[in-house]
């Protein structure tokens, strides 16, 4: 793993932004947020020369670091600003969590393997990203910490967990991905009132699945 960031680097950071443009990512914080960040540092050693290509890699503990293209679009769907308070569900690498803190939200990430909670601490401080780390179930949520601005789940879930619903301010936004092991429809969820939901439907995507408990 190599934390240099180089201009060769940072070359291919943005060919990986003109594709993802090319893609219909529109949001121009979001498009620079992708580019300042390092996804090479955030690779496992063997993957490390296709940190720039658009598409998903295994990381440890058999869980994968998301396609850019699917990070990008969470992250537009989720439409953050700055200072807004955010719980991602599924710490993985911890680079979502990177590029969240780019767009300056403050940041609670949770992660159920003890392995990726331990490396995205260790990794996220020394590249200047400082979200608040969690091990635990994010099934639960951080009902002590919450309520949220938003909530981003990074892993493939067969329902809404009413937790996290609940976990949501009036006027938050929630981005799910929802469905069976095998594809998932990519929810926006707004909560509207204090028991009233809108959810809206933006697509197909495939992720590992969220699962429920903690493994050390
Ligand atoms: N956001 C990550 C994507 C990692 S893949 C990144 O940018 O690299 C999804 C992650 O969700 C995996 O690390 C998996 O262990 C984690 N996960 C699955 N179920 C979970 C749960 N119930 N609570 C917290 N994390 C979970």
């Amino acid at each position: 793993m190599s934390l240099i960031d180089t201009p060769r680097h940072q070359g291919m950071r943005k060919k990986l932004v003109e594709g993802l443009k090319i893609k219909g990512i529109r949001d121009e914080k979001v498009l620079e947020a992708i580019s300042r960040v390092p996804r090479h540092a955030f690779m496992d050693s063997s993957f490390v020369g296709f940190a720039y290509r658009d598409q998903a890699f295994p990381i440890a503990a058999g869980q994968t670091i998301s396609q850019p293209y699917t990070v990008a679009f969470q992250t537009q769907l989720l439409d953050v600003f700055p200072l807004c308070k955010v719980l991602e569900v599924g710490t993985g690498s911890g680079y979502q969590a990177a590029v969240l803190c780019e767009l300056k939200a403050k940041v609670y990430t949770i992660e159920r393997q003890r392995e990726l909670y331990v490396s995205a601490q260790q990794l996220l401080p020394g590249l200047g990203y400082q979200p608040a780390f969690f091990l635990g179930d994010g099934y639960k949520g951080l009902p002590t910490y919450g309520p949220f601005d938003r909530i981003l789940v990074t892993a493939g879930a067969p329902y809404v967990p009413e937790e996290l619903l609940g976990q949501l301010v009036i006027g938050g936004k929630m981005v799910i991905p929802v469905g069976k092991t095998d594809s998932q429809e990519m929810l926006l969820i707004t909560r509207i009132g204090e028991d009233e939901y809108v959810t809206e439907k933006h697509g197909s995507f495939v992720f590992v699945p969220l699962l429920k408990g903690t493994v050390n």
